[in-house]
């Protein structure tokens, strides 16, 4: 449910996995489309889950710049794997919709809104990361002057299943940026798969009136202070584990006032534009349209697809694009990221969940690019010719 906080109103301790399989089911009963981390292509990507067996069970994965594998674990933990390629923005915000059709008839062309109810959807797994990308996107897509229809209704129906992270992906760095790895607002519930102390233990925390409603319908049995202890100490374990940071102290003054630092070229030489990190980012809400018409001309759709800042088209104007340089179109995208949303919607475009990094197919670190943004400016202050 959209809700701004998640006070938590109920501890419990379920068993892994029947009691994630009673989730599913109760929440399939109530009409909710269920959607979670699958095993798909060599990859974690988000499906339908009607089964508990349908998660990644005893898996991880191993991420590095340019590289995402897949390893077994040891265990037979649920959710012991970091954040693959999708986003939930899949599902909130889908990579092609119809905004409308078109008819044409002898009295004139008929316009007919799109109006595909999208059903209820329950998302299983939902990292703090991404919890923090979804309220990024609300600011914009439901609450903004501009709200989305589409992500507006799916967001008012939607159940969320958090979990906190147990492990964290090569190229995590939520922690520098306080979007995790432990969950703290806009969840129904909350799990954390605790220690092997208790095994096949998972606290679950419910955080609204529709999360403790679901719980009353499992099998469950109070928790005591030992499993919330083992429960922070999950989180806190993974929290050290995160071999990166982000440096944020000045970064919108850097990136707005210095356009001309040298750096911006030199990540351009190995940057493809491909735009991977903008498909993949959580954030990233840029689109496109497009209209197609059949064969007699008289049927016609306007699709919306993801845009992306790398592309050429984004920024054409008349006689060519604003960004014709892939170092003016790298330049806008971090700058619009890291500093600019903070002017457009009070809060960073960066959750620091690590995509990017993976998927980039050079291998490009945002994390490095910004520390090293930040260490060409200082010399170049030093010497007293910097940009700004
Ligand atoms: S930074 Fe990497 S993923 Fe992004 S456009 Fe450049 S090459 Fe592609
Ligand atoms: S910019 Fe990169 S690390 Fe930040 S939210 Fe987007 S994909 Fe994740």
């Amino acid at each position: 449910m959209l809700t701004e906080h998640s006070p938590i109103v109920e501890r419990s301790i379920i068993d892994a996995p029947t009691g994630i399989q009673a989730v599913i089911d109760v929440l399939s009963r109530d009409g909710y489309r269920v959607l979670g981390p699958t095993l798909k292509d060599d990859a974690i990507v988000y499906g339908d889950v009607s089964r508990v067996t349908d998660l990644p069970i005893g898996w991880t994965d191993i991420q590095a710049p340019g590289r995402y594998q897949l390893k077994r674990r040891c265990d037979r933990a649920l959710f012991g794997f970091a954040v693959g390629p999708h986003s939930w923005k899949h599902f909130l915000y889908p990579p092609n919709a119809r905004v409308f059709s078109a008819r044409k008839t002898r009295d004139g062309v008929i316009f007919t809104p799109v109006d595909e109810a999208p059903g209820k959807l329950a998302l299983l797994g939902v990292r703090a990361c991404e919890l923090n990308a979804i309220q990024v996107h609300d600011r914009v897509l439901h609450d903004g002057p501009f709200a989305d229809p589409s992500y507006a209704s799916r967001r008012r129906q939607m159940f969320v299943v958090a979990v906190n992270c147990s492990h964290a992906g090569g190229t995590c760095f939520c922690v520098s940026l306080a979007c995790g790895p432990a969950v703290e607002a806009g969840f129904d519930l909350a799990l954390t798969e605790l220690t092997p102390a208790f095994r096949d233990a998972i606290l679950v925390e419910a955080g609204s009136e529709a999360g403790i409603a679901v719980l009353a319908q499992i099998a469950r049995q109070s928790a005591t202070q030992e499993h919330v202890a083992a429960a922070h100490a999950v989180v806190q374990q993974t929290a050290t584990q995160m071999g990166r940071t982000m440096q944020t102290e000045g970064i919108k003054e850097l990136l707005q006032n210095n356009p001309h630092l040298p750096r911006w070229k030199t990540v351009a030489d190995r940057c493809l534009t491909c735009g991977n990190c903008t498909m993949v980012c959580p954030t990233c809400f840029c689109t496109t349209v497009e209209d197609h018409s059949d064969i007699s001309g008289e049927n016609a759709e306007r699709i919306r697809s993801w845009d992306s800042c790398f592309t050429l088209d984004f920024s054409y104007l008349h006689g060519g694009s604003v960004r014709s340089s892939a170092s003016s179109r790298y330049r806008q995208w971090l700058t619009h990221k890291l500093a600019n949303w903070i002017d457009q919607f009070g809060t960073s475009g960066c959750v620091g969940c690590g995509r990017c990094i993976t998927w980039c197919p050079v291998g490009i670190d945002i994390t490095e690019e910004v520390a090293a943004l930040k260490a060409e400016f200082e010399a170049a202050s030093a010497q007293g010719d910097g940009d700004a």
